[in-house]
């Protein structure tokens, strides 16, 4: 890390201890004595623009995150392997027993892009490539669906399209299917917009995503 960057970080916890700390004081201290009990499990993406507890105004304790490549939930697979986002979503959902999980996609993902893109293989990006196959499926529905000659539109769409890919790949992990299907445990899909900083929800009635906080259909 360079001195500058270094710098800059010592400066933002010395105005986090005195101003954010202090403002959260007493609920750090209840944190740290009874644990965690957050409100819903966040899947977004590693993307340095997206902010979970920004852009959804939570407060410490609130939010259980998961940030990898792209906002990609790969399917239940139980081997030998490590499953980093996998063990994330079992610990929140049969340990912490959290009853929401959002899977957040968003704008102008690298991750997303760079399905578009002929990659080279090499031993430098072999977990990435592996990794982004999990958009495969999204990218094939984009592509049939957007003409090809609209690049821009053709990406929003491959990144909307893919959380809701992501929330079936959920639905996969036996403990998710259980608590869905009995109502303990309900799945969320959003979209959050960088430029506008927009957040939108797939509305499963509608097949559209439609402004967090909109009216639902049927209310006014
Ligand atoms: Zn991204």
């Amino acid at each position: 890390m360079s001195d500058k960057t270094l710098e800059e970080f010592e400066k933002g916890h010395k105005s986090f201890r005195t101003v954010n700390f202090k403002e959260n004081e007493e609920r750090f201290k209840v944190l740290a004595e009874k644990g965690q009990n957050p409100k819903a499990l966040f899947i977004g993406c590693s993307d340095s623009r997206v902010m979970p507890a920004m852009i959804t105004g939570s407060k410490p304790g609130d939010l259980f995150i998961i940030r990898n490549i792209g906002n990609l939930v790969a399917p239940y697979q139980p081997d030998s392997n490590f499953h980093a986002t996998a063990a994330a979503i079992e610990y929140a959902v049969s340990v912490l027993k959290l009853t929401d999980v959002i899977v957040c996609g968003h704008s102008h993902c690298g991750a997303i892009a760079s399905l578009y893109k002929d990659i080279e293989p090499t031993d430098e990006n072999i977990h990435t490539l592996k990794w982004l196959e999990l958009g495969e499926a999204p990218k094939k529905i984009a592509m049939m669906s957007v003409p090809a000659t609209d690049k821009e539109a053709l990406l929003r769409y491959t990144e909307k399209a893919s959380v809701i890919f992501q929330i079936e790949n959920l639905l996969t992990y036996p403990a998710v299917k259980k608590r869905v299907e009995s109502g303990e445990l309900f799945l969320h899909g959003w979209y959050y917009d960088i430029e506008e900083g927009l957040i939108e929800y797939y509305d499963d009635e509608r097949y559209e995503f439609v402004p967090l906080g909109a009216n639902k259909k049927g209310e006014s």
